[in-house]
């Protein structure tokens, strides 16, 4: 026989918090507060298990359950001294909701269960308490209605109109008629009118009565606390979280306690710790005279717990502490007991049955980036944790907040949000509004701080995107081109904020019914994906000199290397002041954007077009001292660390000239007719340029280009050696699918080497080569390629597109799609596909090091800065991850984690 059924009460209980997966984290926590002898009424927890069957039979219970809870009810009613659905003492109850891992209000719970009219009578005379149980009553009947007999039945009503609003609008309209300020002052013959009105709007609404048998209630309610799994907000939470399907919710069957009995019952919500910014001390809410869903659904506004919790919004209202202090004190002690057995910060429910406490719900909190890192911080300077896991109680995520400037929580909590959208780019920005990328640029170079406001971006905002603090679009998704950028970036951004209506030529943008209009000011918290108007406090995280002392202890437990993706002097510096040990992607064809871009543009240009090799090699001569001055610079700034250097890799018709007057310039300069400028440009053209003439395949064409960049790189290294200083280049060939394209540049390196050594009579230089994996057939030739290469370092940008077949830049039509129907669980170009990517990198490292064992392995795509894929990296013995510098803390903790998991054996 399966066991369904957990019970808890009366200082033990079946389970304890290790069994969340069963239990889901509120019964798991609820049975170990239990086992600790606190004040827990009884109760009795439905598996998750319970929920799979039930779902996937359709909605029916297992035979057995019924049994095991009629027996577990028994002994709640041993425990407390009242039966359910008794009419004399009656026993009532919660059906509360509860997965693995805490989905904040995403499922439902039901309160009050086993009040009807058999039941209200035997309350009232035990209670001597009219207008509690009538409050109780009304309660029930609106939450039950709402989630069991309209949500779990699949009822969708038209917005507004569906059976909780109307129920609190009759509420509202009896509460404005009589002039009653607080649902507190709704005496007991209205609450009892009431209650009869909403069961009769009940039958109307949804055509059938209002459940008056304890029993029918019970298991109505049980039924609609699984099908809440599947209710839209929690499908939706579970994508973003990526928490699989599979995990079901446990149901949670509790004795009532009344926190609505009057003035010396309360109910209230607290954190062991300030969850915001981690200091240490009690900090929670508290509401009088009322039931759990009071305080956070905000009808009223909630009590400080004590002197700690006081704000401008609640300083006037008594705290618990001075309200009622011996209850205060109990609930201090248990909060230090609390914490001191789990060794965490916890957020904790209680309520208080006249005078009386009890727990309800204890959890692991939630916090904020900040606020983790002090906690984690104190709490081993406490002693209560230890170095190993203080590096576990960072999550890599809340490191990203706080290497970004963060709109200061305080004044957000008193602001208003005008817009909402998807928190695509961490931290917080303000300035005035532009609509144009050029704008930005212009607004920028004049000093004024703008957030660049957009339909969507594409590539030709890009300049725009960088010169502003923030970004803003009224479309695309978390995948779309803004939120990629600005994540790479580490730039505040929030997008598709579908609210907004831009006007281009008026160059507003009109939210709700006001218009913003270019130079106003707003604030995005690109962390959550808020806009407000007019500029909020800023507060800078990194400033906190306990970050740099976390990442130190981190780095005693990491073993991975990370390195950077870095192009120019900039980002190489930054790099650097975030823990970088090496560059793993140098791409040489940075130079040939943005800033002073013209000059090796104009070479590079010339270069292309020409007809003949000597054409070619004079134009690369002249390009020869950019890229030997960029690429110095850089080995120079990574002194003694490897600079992994990529080969020109983008297809050249690319940089082909359109313009009139470039074609016209490189005609001068190449001494021919510009149409034959147009003419060799047209030549360039291809149907699929992704899978075209570019990276390696340009120097099997036209070695000479392979070689000056190999000539580059090496005289760079010796100048620099000359200088005393220590060079380390790593030469890596892009778009390889074969060995013999590494062993014929291969023979050019080693030829411009050899050259090099004797004109600056050098022993060696200390270089390496290898190249990238990015195309499937390069990866299963693994062994083959490693014949020839000192290094590999996986692109996984082109792996995962061409592995899967999707264009990268052509995957906004459809990814949403395939997310939402969960065809895949996650955007391979953001998190590797360790089913079909991840194989062929397993595959392609255990193949290399079999030819050469000492193969440096490395990645080098998006993927390197995500906590995922740097796990993944780690299990798969990379030797290092690059990713961009902003994410280097993210990947070293990421590696650290993973380090520690693997030796406590997760
Ligand atoms: P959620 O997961 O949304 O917090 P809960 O199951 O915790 O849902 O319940 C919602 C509210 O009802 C909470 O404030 C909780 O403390 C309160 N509550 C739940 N069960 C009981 C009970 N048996 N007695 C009194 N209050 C309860
Ligand atoms: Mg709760
Ligand atoms: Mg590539």
């Amino acid at each position: 026989m399966t066991t369904y059924v957990y019970s808890f009460g009366n200082g033990a209980a079946d389970g304890d918090a290790t069994q969340a997966e069963l239990l889901g984290g509120k019964g798991a926590n609820l049975a170990e507060m239990a086992q600790l002898g606190l004040p827990v009424p009884a109760g009795f927890t439905l598996s998750t298990d319970c929920c799979n069957d039930f779902l996937s039979s359709g909605g029916n219970y297992p035979g057995e359950l019924r049994e095991q809870v009629q027996s577990a009810l028994a002994a709640v009613e041993g425990i407390m001294g009242m039966k359910f659905g008794d009419p004399e003492n009656p026993l009532l109850v919660s059906c509360r909701s509860g997965a693995r891992q805490s989905m904040p209000g995403m499922m439902e719970t039901v309160l009050n269960v086993g009040l009807c009219p058999a039941t209200i009578p035997g309350l009232i005379k035990k209670t001597g308490n009219e207008r509690f149980v009538y409050d109780a009553y009304r309660r029930l009947i609106m939450m039950y209605a709402d989630v069991v007999m309209e949500k779990a039945e699949g009822i969708e009503p038209i917005d507004g109109m569906g059976i909780r609003s109307q129920l609190d609008r009759i509420m509202e309209d009896l509460k404005e008629e009589k002039n009653y300020i607080s649902d507190t002052d709704i005496p007991a013959e209205d609450l009892k009118n009431l209650c009869d009105t909403f069961k009769k709007t009940v039958r109307e609404v949804l055509g059938v009565d209002f459940p008056d048998k304890p029993e029918d209630q019970l298991w109505g309610a049980i039924g609609a606390v699984f099908k809440s799994w599947n209710g839209r907000r929690a499908i939706s939470y579970r994508r973003i979280e990526g928490i699989p399907d599979q995990w079901g919710t446990a149901c949670t069957v509790q004795s009532m306690v009344f926190g609505n009995m009057g003035a010396t019952s309360a109910t209230g919500v607290a954190f062991t710790r300030n969850p915001a910014n981690g200091e240490n001390r009690f900090y929670g809410e508290w509401l009088p005279d009322a039931q759990g869903e009071d305080v956070v659904a905000g009808t009223r506004t909630p009590n400080p717990l004590n002197n700690d919790t006081k704000n401008e919004q609640n300083a006037h209202l008594p705290s618990l502490e001075e309200e009622m202090p011996k209850v205060y004190a109990q609930l201090y002690e248990i909060r230090n007991n609390l914490e001191k057995h789990y060794r965490d910060m916890l957020d904790i429910e209680f309520t208080i049955q006249e005078e009386r406490l009890y727990m309800l719900q204890c959890r692991v909190g939630k916090r904020t980036g900040p606020a983790a890192l002090n906690m984690a911080m104190d709490m081993l300077e406490e002693k209560m944790i230890t170095e190993k896991e203080c590096v576990m109680r960072v999550k890599p995520s809340q490191l990203d907040e706080l290497l970004h400037p963060i709109v200061d929580p305080a004044h957000e909590k008193t602001s208003t949000v005008i817009a909402k959208g998807l928190p695509a780019g961490p931290g917080g920005a303000f300035g005035q509004i532009v609509f144009t990328a050029q704008d930005a640029v212009d607004w920028h170079k004049s000093g004024k701080q703008v957030i660049l406001v957009r339909e969507e971006t594409n590539p030709e905002d890009v300049e725009g995107m960088r010169a502003a603090e923030g970004i803003l679009t009224a479309r695309g998704g978390m995948t779309s081109h803004a939120a990629l950028v600005a994540r790479g970036w580490g730039k505040c951004c929030i997008v598709g904020a579908a609210m907004i209506k831009l006007d281009f030529k008026a160059k507003e943008m009109r939210i709700g019914g006001k218009v913003y209009k270019e130079g106003d000011v707003v604030t995005l918290n690109g962390s959550k994906g808020l806009v407000y108007e007019g500029a909020l406090k800023m507060v800078d995280a990194t400033e906190n000199p306990r970050f740099k002392a976390f990442m130190t202890i981190v780095d005693r437990y990491r073993t991975m290397g990370v390195r950077t993706n870095a192009d120019s002097p900039q980002d190489t510096l930054v790099s650097l002041e975030y823990g970088a040990e090496g560059i793993g992607l140098f791409r040489t064809e940075h130079m040939f954007y943005g800033g002073d871009s013209e000059e090796p543009l104009f070479l590079l240009r010339k270069m292309i077009l020409s007809d003949t090799e000597d054409e070619r090699r004079q134009a690369l001569e002249e390009l020869f001292p950019f890229m030997k001055r960029d690429i110095q610079a850089t080995l120079e700034t990574m002194d003694g660390m490897p600079v992994t250097i990529r080969l020109l890799d983008p297809p050249l018709h690319e940089f082909v000239p359109h313009g009139r007057s470039h074609q016209e310039e490189l005609a001068k300069a190449l001494d021919i007719d510009i149409d034959d400028v147009v003419r060799r440009g047209e030549e360039l053209q291809e149907s699929n340029p992704m899978m075209g003439h570019r990276g390696v395949r340009l120097g099997i064409t036209y070695p000479e280009i392979t070689e000056m960049q190999v000539r580059a790189i090496l005289e760079a290294a010796a100048e620099l050696i000359r200088q005393g200083k220590n060079p380390l280049p790593e030469i890596m060939v892009p778009v390889t699918c074969d060995v013999k394209e590494l062993i014929f540049a291969k023979a050019i390196t080693d030829r411009v080497y050899a050259d090099i050594l004797k004109t600056f009579s050098l022993d060696a230089i200390d270089y390496k080569y290898g190249t990238m994996i990015e195309i499937p057939r390069a990866a299963l030739l693994a062994d083959k390629m490693a014949e020839c290469a000192d290094f590999f370092s996986f692109g996984t940008n082109d792996l995962t597109q061409m592995t899967f077949g999707f264009s990268r830049d052509d995957t906004g039509g459809f990814m949403a799609d395939y997310l939402d129907r969960g065809i895949i669980e996650a955007d391979p170009f953001q998190t590797i596909d360790q089913d079909g990517v991840g194989q062929l990198i397993q595959y392609s490292v255990e193949r290399g090091r079999k030819t050469r064992p000492d193969l440096k392995i490395g990645i080098c795509g998006e993927q390197g800065g995500d906590p995922a894929s740097v796990a993944f990296c780690y299990a798969n013995n990379l030797t290092y991850v690059s990713c961009s510098p902003f994410r280097i803390p993210i990947a070293r903790l990421s590696a650290a984690q993973a380090a520690l998991k693997a030796e406590a054996g997760k």
